[in-house]
């Protein structure tokens, strides 16, 4: 069995639900994930925001807009008017239960309930359709299985054994909610925004899948940002490695946390396009290719902080009291560079931010920098490998660079650069790196 994933614009309409169920129902018995349709998830954080600030009138103008929206696209998606009844009576359900929480004092555990009716209502729409085209479509409540633990990982115990009794009923597709769970209270939660691809992969490793798809609407990962650049080409194979840094640093196409749960129980993740389903997309799994660079990815957002202190000189302990300051303002570091007489790392949560800085200047001169970008060549790089570090750095060698990161992991070299020369620099990294 394999794990179909398919995002928000992949069902963003009835003509697109149509071809995702053609489209499933020619590749046999799978489990499907479905996000909500797009934009909807958007839609409902706004409606929580304005909830929240106890703004009910204009909460109640997104609802209507969207509940407009769902009605438009049930008329347009069905012709059978039993199912189109049994689809309407589920999306209602799901509008009454926004509106209920309209009256009552907002929290954000009302948020987490809100949040989770956009997928809710793709996957009834999904099912009550296949149904109506003949297909025997079996739905798999999320909610019943997906659980995370204290901690905010999946608790796979829980979800094989709830999982596994649920696909006891036959079917000749499943359908689930991607995104949603319960929290180790067994409240509604969800796995944060983007994450039905991690939805697909904890499932995919839960029932030993054969493959995991997410299916987009770009077929594959690109060995480069289409948006900023040219002639992009999307690459066939990747390491599990190579596609984690790719995804974290900026590649949209895939959420960061989808790759953990697949490569830790090995399993083959492909990267799929809905408009082009024949295309081979990008294959995901164990296997480095050596000595070739892959792809370029980037990172917005970028806060850089440099501590200079001559009491470094020599000094033990001193990297352990500056990375103990982030670790107490919760706030992860990505890049790390050093000297003897310094370091800088790099954010990209600035929330606490004016804490970290002054609890920083005890250590010595803080320097920070806003607006900048890392950008991450991504390939086969370990260090007995020559020449690749230099065919990066002389691409960008009319690039203004901050900081230089390589050694890491054998993967991966990013170089941190201003927000003003991304593009250009993402360009050279190409022109200099794949159309040679
Ligand atoms: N619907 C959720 C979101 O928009 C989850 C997802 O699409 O992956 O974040
Ligand atoms: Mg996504």
């Amino acid at each position: 069995m394999k794990v179909l994933k398919f995002g928000g614009t992949s069902v963003g309409s009835a003509q697109r639900i149509k071809n995702v169920a053609e489209l499933v129902t020619k590749r046999g018995k799978n489990i499907i994930v479905l996000s909500a349709m797009s934009g909807t998830t958007n839609s409902l954080v706004q409606i929580s925001e304005k909830l929240h600030n106890e703004d009910i009138d204009g909460a109640y103008g997104v609802i209507e807009g969207l509940k407009q929206k769902y009605a438009r696209t049930l008329e347009e998606l069905f012709e059978n008017k039993e199912y189109l009844a049994v689809a309407k009576e589920k999306v209602q359900a799901c509008f009454d239960f926004i509106r209920l929480h309209t009256m009552s004092n907002f929290s954000e555990r009302y948020e987490k309930e809100i949040l989770a009716q956009g997928e809710l209502m793709s996957t009834n729409i999904m099912h009550a359709y296949l149904q109506s085209i003949g297909v025997k479509s079996v739905l798999l409540p999320a909610l019943e299985y997906m659980r995370i633990d204290e901690n905010g990982e999946p608790d796979y115990d829980y979800i094989k054994d709830h999982l596994f009794t649920l696909l006891k009923v036959d079917a000749d597709i499943y359908i689930t909610q991607g995104f949603i769970c319960r929290n180790a209270e067994g409240d509604i939660d969800n796995l944060q925004r983007g994450g039905s691809d991690y939805s697909a992969s904890i499932i995919g490793a839960v029932i030993s899948a054969e493959e995991v798809q997410i299916w987009t609407d770009i077929d594959g990962m690109h060995n480069n940002d289409p948006r900023y650049v040219e002639n992009t080409s999307p690459v066939k194979e990747l390491a599990f490695e190579e596609a984690a840094e790719l995804a974290y640093f900026g590649a949209k196409i895939l959420h960061p946390t989808c790759v953990r749960p697949a490569q830790e129980h090995n399993i083959p993740v492909r990267l799929l396009n809905t408009m082009l389903p024949e295309a081979y997309g990008t294959l995901i799994h164990n296997v480095t290719e050596t000595n070739r660079i892959k792809a370029v990815a980037a990172k917005d957002g970028i806060t850089s902080i440099k501590i200079k202190s001559g009491r470094m000189l020599l000094a033990c302990g001193f990297l352990k009291k500056v990375f103990e300051i982030f670790e107490d303002n919760r706030t992860a570091i990505d890049m790390v560079t050093t000297s003897e007489v310094g370091v800088s790392v790099t954010v990209d949560n600035t929330k606490s931010l004016d804490c970290i800085i002054s609890e920083l200047e005890t250590l010595g001169e803080v320097t920070v920098e806003q607006d900048m970008v890392i950008v991450c060549v991504v390939g086969d790089l370990k260090w007995q490998n020559r020449g690749f570090e230099a065919d990066v750095l002389n691409a960008l060698r009319t690039i203004p660079v901050r900081m230089i990161s390589y050694g890491g992991s054998n993967h991966n070299i990013s170089v941190l650069i201003h927000k003003n020369d991304k593009i250009e620099a993402l360009n050279l990294l190409s022109e200099h790196l794949f159309n040679k």
